[in-house]
């Protein structure tokens, strides 16, 4: 592996643990992937098991991996209009980042939340409350608010939005944002044919030092349709061009890349192989 090979990497399953997952991501060429903190159906998370987590973080450090992306479930709901599924948010993403301290220097990302006829000015203000409420200053783990689609009352279809919640929190240096490709193209930003100026806006808007890690999906949907349906890379509106372009990108290449389109573990491999080439590894 080079230095500058890209960190790229797919959603793995978590059901056997740490280290399996690991094995996992190296056997398919991955060098970073993603994973529900719990099952998005609810309940209680699995406890961390010490040994497995130190296994992973071995692992990582053998082969060069980039930072995990972890994923909160897409179930919760920050700005819920019932105060019950506002407080199970809560405490899910409280209990998700002590148990990422086994893995330190990591990212845990999430969906920012759905308004659900709130208003977006109330949706930000119980988003900011709840991430006040959750972050700790001492936690090893950056917090990645995810660029939506703006499907529903989904808030943080748009960068200002995303900038608004950030601006709001006391420990925004514990922070970051999550660029999903699929999203944003859905939710109107044309990433095919204005990838600099999108990013200039994101620059403006939120500022390139909060752009963590990115999501590359393909979309089955047509620009700003805010619809978050993703297509597999290179088959979708977005089109393999737009994908060599951001795994080139100087301003992104550096960045952990999680794939997240319709296939099994043989489907990534073959996405992580044609990704690697379209960067010039390989
Ligand atoms: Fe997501
Ligand atoms: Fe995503
Ligand atoms: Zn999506």
């Amino acid at each position: 592996m080079t230095a500058s090979a890209i960190s790229l990497g797919c959603h793995l399953s978590s059901s056997a643990g740490f280290a399996a997952m690991g094995e996992t991501a190296l056997a398919i060429g991955a060098t970073t992937f993603a994973f529900f903190t719990r099952n998005p159906r609810g309940g209680n998370a699995k406890a961390v098991d010490p040994d497995d987590a130190a296994a992973l973080r071995a692992l990582m450090e053998e082969h060069g991996f980039g930072k995990l992306v972890a994923h909160a479930p897409y179930t919760l709901n920050l700005c819920s209009a019932k105060p019950d599924v506002i407080e199970f948010a809560r405490r899910s993403m409280a209990d998700d980042l002590q148990r990422m301290e086994y893995l330190p220097g990591n990212y845990y990302n999430f969906h920012p939340g759905s308004h659900v006829g709130q208003g977006i000015e109330e949706g930000i203000r119980l988003i900011v409350d709840g991430l006040n409420q959750v972050l700790f200053p001492e936690q090893a783990t950056t917090v990645l608010l995810e660029t939506m689609a703006g499907k529903g009352s989904e808030v943080g279809g748009t960068f200002e939005e995303l900038a608004r919640i950030i601006d709001g929190v006391r420990e925004d240096q514990l922070l970051g944002v999550c660029l999903d490709t699929c999203h944003v193209w859905d939710g109107g930003y044309d990433i095919r044919e204005h990838l600099d100026d999108v990013l200039s806006e994101f620059d403006r808007t939120i500022g390139l030092e909060r752009l963590k890690a990115l999501h590359l999906n393909d979309s089955k949907n047509p620009l700003a349709s805010h619809k978050d349906r993703h297509e597999k890379i290179g088959k979708g509106t977005i089109g393999g061009e737009t994908f060599s372009a951001v795994v080139t990108h100087p301003l992104l290449r550096n960045l952990p890349m999680i794939l997240e389109t319709p296939n099994e573990l043989d489907g990534y491999a073959a996405e992580i192989s044609l990704l690697r080439q379209l960067a010039g590894e390989a």
